[in-house]
């Protein structure tokens, strides 16, 4: 059973691994990035609530996240195992997460840190030309990712082992090098 959890900063590269990995494994790639921007474009009442957040670089709040994640592993495609990119983000998440996966008896994940240096991924994210990636909007999401999300690397460490890889290498050597790390 392959489940795991994706760690890193915006633009290290978490969802095209998340999705080449999902597709190999056939198993089911879970980004709160992407089902936000679903909705968004939907302008379901969730999309509504989180735009702003989102075009801001800040993050949505925990509950919204929250009941989506649920709900996503909650459903049968789940049960042959899955890969988070971008959830959790914050340490309450990530409580959340660990209570959640106990109740639906679908704990034994592996926790992988994407590690990149800034100025790439400053760059990187400025290349990929998103609504949400102009220089102010990335500044913010960096900022957010430092004081939210990187104290998720003490919290993991704590807990299990974490696997670190070197984001900073072409997509195909970091694919490789997880396979090797995860299989
Ligand atoms: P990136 O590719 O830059 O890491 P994502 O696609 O994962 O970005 O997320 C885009 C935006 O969606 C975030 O800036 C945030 O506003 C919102 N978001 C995604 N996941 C979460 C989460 N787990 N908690 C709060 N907000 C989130």
């Amino acid at each position: 059973m392959t489940r795991v959890i994706f760690l890193g900063p915006p633009g290290a590269g978490k969802g095209t691994q998340a999705k080449t990995l999902a597709d190999n494994w056939n198993i089911a790639h879970i980004s709160t990035g992407d089902i936000l921007r679903q909705a968004l474009k939907e302008q379901t009442p969730l999309g509504v609530k989180a735009q702003g957040y989102m075009d801001k670089g800040e993050l949505v709040p925990d509950q919204l996240v929250q009941e989506m994640v649920q709900e996503r592993l909650s459903q049968p495609d789940t049960q042959s195992g899955w890969i988070l990119d971008g959830f959790p983000r914050t340490v309450n998440q990530a409580v959340f997460l660990e209570e959640l996966l106990q109740k639906l008896n679908q704990h034994g994940e592996k926790v992988v840190n994407l590690e990149v240096p800034d100025e790439i991924l400053i760059a990187r994210l400025l290349q990929r030309g998103r609504k949400d990636d102009t220089e102010e909007v990335i500044r913010r999401r960096l900022e957010v990712y430092r004081s939210e999300t990187a104290p998720l690397i003490d919290f993991y460490s704590s807990r299990q082992t974490l696997l670190s890889v070197n984001g900073d290498q072409s997509p195909e050597e970091v694919t490789s090098e997880l396979h090797k790390l995860i299989a």
